[in-house]
């Protein structure tokens, strides 16, 4: 059986929902065709040569997912590209 899912991180869903949708919007206006709408997880390191607490500790454990973080999300794909082709 699932597990509930916690009503405050659902609000904040819905919460973040309104702006994609805002822009999603914009968008259609711009008239960019988006029956072809793909998201993709996305996620931007610090660079390698950065020296943050985060990216020493990364280094030191010889693992790069643990290095800072500039940006966390998802990108949208509207066109006919292969969004896993980066
Ligand atoms: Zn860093």
């Amino acid at each position: 059986m699932l597990l509930r899912r916690d009503p405050r991180k659902k609000a904040i869903i819905e919460r973040a929902l309104k702006p994609i949708e805002k822009l999603l919007r914009e968008m259609q206006d711009d008239g960019k065709e988006l029956t072809k709408l793909k998201f993709k997880k996305f996620q931007k390191t610090h660079f390698t040569n950065c020296t943050c607490a985060q990216c020493l500790e990364a280094k030191r454990k010889n693992d790069p997912r643990k290095r800072g973080i500039l940006e966390d999300g998802f990108k949208v794909f509207v066109g006919e590209g292969d969004p896993n082709e980066d």
